[in-house]
């Protein structure tokens, strides 16, 4: 648990969100602001800064966590799907809690 961070206060339920998955584990729930039709993010409860910082010891949730993305993306009506981990600010990470962002449903998404 970090004091200030946005989503361990969302894990404890501090602050709202748009859940549509939670184990003891992980916390699933919809981007604020969506890039794509369907957009949610799978965030581990435990507070990892950024992939950077994942351990060995993490590798059975890091591994939990990528296998939930195509069973929900699923359950969300999604036929395909992209993943993204955004790492360190010059890899365009603002959250510092690891999560991968789950999102498609539009046209085409572009091939970069
Ligand atoms: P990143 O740039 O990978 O750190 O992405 C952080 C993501 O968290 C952004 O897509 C934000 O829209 C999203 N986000 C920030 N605050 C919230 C929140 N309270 N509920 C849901 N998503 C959020
Ligand atoms: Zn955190």
């Amino acid at each position: 648990m970090s004091a200030d961070c946005i989503f361990c206060k969302i894990t404890k339920a501090e602050i709202p969100s748009k859940k549509i998955f939670e184990d003891n584990e992980v916390i699933v729930f919809h981007d604020i602001h969506p890039i794509a039709p369907v957009h949610f993010l799978i965030v581990p409860k435990l507070h990892i800064e950024s992939l950077a910082s994942a351990e060995p010891s993490h590798q059975a949730l890091l591994g939990k966590m990528l296998l939930l993305a195509p069973k929900l993306a699923v359950e969300q009506g999604l036929k395909g799907f992209r993943t993204m981990i955004n790492t360190g600010r010059e890899g365009g990470q603002e959250v510092f809690h690891i999560h991968i962002h789950v999102f498609g449903g539009g046209a085409n998404l572009p091939k970069t």
